[in-house]
């Protein structure tokens, strides 16, 4: 590593793992892991930028190939940028692929370039790259030093999350499954299921896990997450209407949910099939 000079917003979580925060249109918690031969990033950002600053951070810990490329889901966030790092081997559950193919992924590239203005064109202009190992229980991907699994705990931010423990690193990059930087995002999600999956997610040995957006945070921070929408499903079962289900609902939810609890209430009673 001697001559190297680590890039900003570079932090070193574990040996050979580390956080890089792209600092795009749309700031993004990527992972860098470093194996015996090769490394795997996890989430490549929004747009071309973010992924050469990815890449140009890949560079400034070490020389060898980036042979995979992990999503923790199909957001265009945290998968836009995955063409940059071809040949590598893009890596996913199988709804993330199935989001960002054909018609689908052309509709959510639409979507959102039109919630970037600022970044519509570049936005437009990427090509996507799905993954193409796709799976949907768990995976686990040998590195040598810094080998880790993949896992799919549950629905919650979408159908299609997973969380990537890097094997005795007490590190796990958990995606937009735990956010920080604000409240968890309900657009796409499955409120009455995102606790559960949470706790399972917390059950992980773990001491650092790191959002897809925000600050590393740990196992307290995701258990309060998942009381949040255990809590919210809870009143939501006991309510006809999302209106009374707002109007029960306690405090200790809109602490944690803050403006997304509308949405997410609203999300329980399009996801939930409740007995007539
Ligand atoms: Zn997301």
């Amino acid at each position: 590593m001697s001559g190297r000079k680590p890039v900003d917003g570079l932090y070193e979580l574990a040996d050979g793992v580390f956080d890089f925060v792209i600092e795009g249109v749309i700031q993004l918690n990527a992972g860098i892991v470093v194996g015996d031969e090769a490394v795997a990033v996890i989430d490549t950002g929004t747009t071309e930028d973010d992924a050469r600053a990815l890449l140009e951070a890949v560079r400034s810990v070490t020389d060898l190939p980036v042979r995979y490329v992990i999503n923790t889901h199909h957001h265009g966030d945290h998968s836009f940028g995955n063409w940059w790092f071809l040949p590598a081997v893009v890596l996913g559950h199988a709804r993330c692929r199935l989001r960002l193919v054909g018609s689908e992924g052309f509709t959510h590239r639409e979507t959102m370039a039109a919630h970037l203005p600022m970044a519509r064109e570049q936005i437009r202009a990427v090509p996507l790259a799905p993954p193409d190992v796709t799976f949907d229980g768990h995976l686990d991907l040998h590195l040598g030093k810094n080998s880790m699994r993949l896992a799919y705990l549950g629905r919650a931010h979408t159908d299609n999350d997973i969380a990537i423990g890097i094997d005795d690193s007490g590190v796990a990059f958990a995606g937009d499954l735990v956010e920080s930087a604000g409240p968890p995002i309900v657009n796409d999600g499955y409120p009455a299921e995102w606790g559960p999956t949470l706790r399972k997610l917390g059950a992980a040995m773990v001491q650092m896990f790191v959002p897809g957006h925000g600050n590393v945070v740990d196992g307290m921070f995701v258990a309060e997450q998942a009381g949040a929408f255990e809590e919210l499903t809870r009143v939501c079962a006991q309510a006809q209407t999302p209106a009374e289900a707002m109007h029960a609902m306690p405090r200790s939810v809109f602490e944690v949910l803050d403006f997304q609890t509308a949405a997410a209430v609203k999300r329980y009673f399009e996801t939930v099939t409740r007995p007539s």
